[in-house]
């Protein structure tokens, strides 16, 4: 096939940019990513107070937001307490108190990233705590599978949003794999797809759902984190899928058109013409060096 000389456009529609840097937004921004949603994450570290995820929640609303935008990519969020993190009932409770404060800050446009780690009744009365902040106020919700359990996993997180009435085109199932992909599909929610260098989803692994089930309500993210991860997976998926003998406006539709229908391009808000951009001048614009975050 022959390589058509047009760069796609990418929206990433998971990935935690809070431990990611500068050389990578600007290596994404060459490769044509030009959004991403950045879901609230576990840190690594256990926090100790409520106070630390007020600080983590106001950077990716407002901080990573400019920092983003400096390097020509639009940047949104999720809010939620995770999963991990809910087992600490006492630190929940608190930042459950101020969720709805961050859920209705402009760039956030889902709740999440929502879901089990140990399956526990801790995780459990979390999840539906805000599952209930979400429908109050029509917010997408993004959950996520764990890593042990998968598929146990992804059957009681969707019958957990069916038994609270949530419309399953209205949430992401996310790190779905050979394993939960067609369940997903088959009860109408969105299966979101990690591509990892080697856990979660190889691109190889990738690609032989995309040929089995198609792009419909299918998602695919870096979730590059902290971890070993890649922030140009997403890309390098898309390329070896081409390869492969994918067609390019279906491709295109899996990574700009797919996360903007799910998230709503009322939410997303995305600038007609892109973040305003220049390589050349970035550095002299970096956002740490504007007065409004001195
Ligand atoms: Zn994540």
């Amino acid at each position: 096939m022959a390589d058509s000389p047009a760069l796609m456009r990418y929206l990433d529609p998971h990935i935690h940019c809070f431990s990611r840097t500068t050389d990578d937004y600007e290596n994404m921004y060459l490769a044509g990513v030009r959004a991403v949603v950045e879901p609230s994450f576990w840190l690594g570290q256990p926090r100790t107070s409520a106070g630390t995820f007020r600080d983590y929640f106001e950077s990716i609303v407002e901080f990573e937001r400019a920092r983003a935008a400096d390097f020509g990519i639009s940047h949104r969020c999720t809010i939620g307490l995770n999963p991990k993190e809910s087992n600490n009932e006492h630190l929940a409770e608190e930042v459950l108190e101020m969720s709805p404060e961050f859920l209705a800050r402009d760039g956030v446009v889902a709740a999440g990233e929502l879901g089990f780690d140990e399956i526990t009744a801790a995780e459990e009365r979390a999840l539906r705590a805000q599952i209930a902040m979400a429908q109050e106020r029509h917010l997408p919700i993004l959950v996520h599978t764990p890593h042990r359990d998968k598929h146990r996993g992804a059957i009681l997180l969707m019958d957990i949003l069916e038994d609270m009435g949530v419309d399953p085109t209205s949430a992401i199932i996310d790190h779905s794999t050979e394993e939960t992909t067609k369940a997903i599909l088959d009860r109408g929610f969105w299966a979101g797809h990690t591509v990892y260098p080697q856990t979660k989803l190889t691109p190889e692994r990738f690609a032989n759902i995309f040929f089995e089930f198609g792009i419909e309500r299918i998602l695919i993210n870096t979730s590059a984190d902290w971890g070993k991860s890649d922030p140009l997976l997403v890309v390098k998926t898309v390329a070896h899928l081409e390869r492969r003998g994918a067609q390019r406006d279906v491709l295109q539709k899996l990574v700009w058109d797919n996360p903007i229908a799910f998230f709503g391009a009322e939410r997303m808000k995305l600038p007609a013409e892109g973040e305003p951009f220049d390589p050349v001048a970035a550095n002299a614009t970096h956002s740490s060096l504007r007065k409004d975050f001195v």
